[in-house]
């Protein structure tokens, strides 16, 4: 009597309700209980790339004779079954499953499409994306490099700069001896730092030398660039997005990373500022939480929050930040105060002193970042405060010559390579030094002037093969003169060596 209720009706499916005539064929999971096969692969496909494993997830482990199974194509129409014989089979089937789960996780989807010629549709048959993550570089105590040799690292790039070199190097020992320690019952300090000196001084050459040393990810950020979340300019929270892409989505790996936001000194609070200040103290007001350690909702592959962009969350709680700045104004700040102590009492000095100290900002203090706009919540976060020096000709003649990438350097390889010698004799390293003060941008005005003269030299060079060396002399940069040219002997000469 039941059988014959059925008849009348036709199976729908329980998840898409469509009727067997337009879905297709059913496949029964129980009493009443249809599904087409569409909607049963979807299934199937929705928990295969989530990588659940319905077995898995039952705890059940599947029957040793499954694969034969999947090879009797129990759906396969058989035009000589009637239905009674197709239930007994449905029976006979869930009793040989008997441990398993009944029906769902024996049954191979794939299988019986392709023995109903259907096939499985192709986009469904997605590889799944191999990961090619790398593993996370693991600072355990042992592995951080003392600071001496952290320092020795640096000396290699880095001209100069002794006092902020062995600060640095201090400093990112302790961080990553803190990451490595854990959490324990006495709390050691994030390792923060603040970086003043003028431009040019090696301010971010340093940090991108110290992150590339130690292999952790590094972002840069601008501080010129960051607004109060909702205006206009990058929110705060995108210097960790950034982070988060340098360190190829890896969030562990960010969590450790360097995040360095220049020209610090533009979010000073605005004086006498009537409007709300959205690039300036509101900044400095954002930042805490950062600094500090928090958790960020961070978009993965993009820049800007957006409904279709995944988030992930970033802990900032082991990342380093250093914040640098040329802070032009506070010279005046610190000489104010250094001449207002030296004017009292015994210790009353000249007033001009200071005048022309090129270091003043070595004497910085807490109260004079205060005084130039700096909020103290903020300063209070950057535990580290220290300063570059102002390059000096010295200084400038060994950044031409001596760190491992010197642009010299870069030069001599690349006309080497034309088997041709370059020079340079120490009156023109002086010139080149004596421009670059001039131009009062630090380092960075070398690249530019030695370029200028190169140019000429990179352009002759190659035309005539007898020429074996050349020598840039300080007549050549001061105009009156050309370089030194020498031409190689014939046995030199390319090709008859
Ligand atoms: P800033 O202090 O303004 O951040 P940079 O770090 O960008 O200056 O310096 C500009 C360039 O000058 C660097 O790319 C680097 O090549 C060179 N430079 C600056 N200072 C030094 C230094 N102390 N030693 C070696 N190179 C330096």
């Amino acid at each position: 009597m039941d059988d014959e209720r059925r008849d009348d009706y036709e199976k729908i499916c329980l998840m898409c309700r469509r009727p067997e005539s337009r879905a297709g064929k059913m496949l029964e999971m129980g009493k009443d209980i249809c599904i087409c096969q569409e909607c049963l692969q979807k299934a199937m496909d929705s928990m295969r790339f989530s990588g659940i494993s319905y077995t898995d997830l039952m705890g059940l482990t599947p029957p040793a004779d499954q694969s034969a199974e999947k090879k009797q194509d129990p759906e396969k129409p058989d035009p000589e079954k009637k239905d009674g014989q197709e239930k007994q089979d449905e029976t006979e089937k869930k009793e040989s499953q008997g441990k398993g789960i009944p029906t769902i996780s024996m049954i191979n989807l794939s299988d019986i499409l392709s023995g109903l010629g259907m096939g499985v549709p192709k986009q469904q048959i997605k590889k799944k994306k191999p990961k090619d993550k790398q593993p996370a570089k693991e600072f355990d105590i042992r592995s951080i490099p003392a600071p001496h040799r952290i320092k020795a690292s640096l000396d290699e790039y880095v001209v100069g700069q002794d006092h902020a070199k062995k600060v640095i190097s201090v400093a990112v020992y302790n961080h990553y001896k803190r990451i490595a320690a854990g959490a324990d019952d006495v709390e050691i300090e994030k390792s923060n730092m603040l970086m003043l000196g003028p431009t040019g001084s090696g301010k971010t050459y340093l940090v991108k030398t110290l992150a590339r040393l130690l292999d952790v990810p590094l972002a840069m950020a601008d501080a010129t660039s960051l607004t109060e979340a909702g205006y206009i300019g990058d929110d705060i929270e995108s210097v960790i997005s950034r982070l988060l892409t340098a360190a190829d989505n890896d969030v562990e790996r960010a969590e450790q990373g360097i995040v360095f936001i220049d020209e610090i000194d533009k979010i000073a609070k605005k004086r006498n500022a009537n409007q709300r200040d959205v690039s300036g103290e509101a900044v400095q007001q954002g930042m805490l939480k950062l600094l500090e350690g928090s958790e960020v909702e961070v978009p993965v592959g993009a820049a800007s929050k957006n409904a279709m962009v995944p988030m992930v969350t970033v802990n900032t709680q082991n990342i380093l930040f250093i914040c640098g700045g040329a802070f032009p104004g506070l010279e005046d700040i610190i000489k104010e105060r250094l001449n207002k102590q030296a004017s009292i009492g015994f210790l009353a000095d000249l007033k001009d002193k200071y005048d022309e100290d090129p270091n003043l900002l070595t004497r910085v203090t807490v109260e004079d970042l205060r005084a130039f706009g700096m909020i103290p919540e903020f300063i209070g976060r950057l535990p580290i405060i220290f300063s570059l020096e102002a390059l000096t000709k010295e200084m400038l003649v060994r950044i031409l010559k001596e760190p491992r990438n010197a642009i010299l350097k870069q030069y001599q390889k690349l006309l080497e390579l034309d088997e041709v010698q370059l020079l340079i004799d120490d009156g023109a390293l002086e010139a080149i030094a004596e421009k670059a003060l001039e131009k009062k941008t630090g380092a960075r005005a070398l690249r530019s002037i030695l370029e200028e003269f190169m140019l000429d030299i990179m352009y002759e060079i190659p035309k005539d093969e007898n020429i074996g060396s050349v020598t840039i002399t300080r007549e050549y940069i001061e105009h009156t003169g050309g370089p030194l040219i020498s031409l190689r002997s014939v046995a030199m000469l390319p090709g008859k060596a």
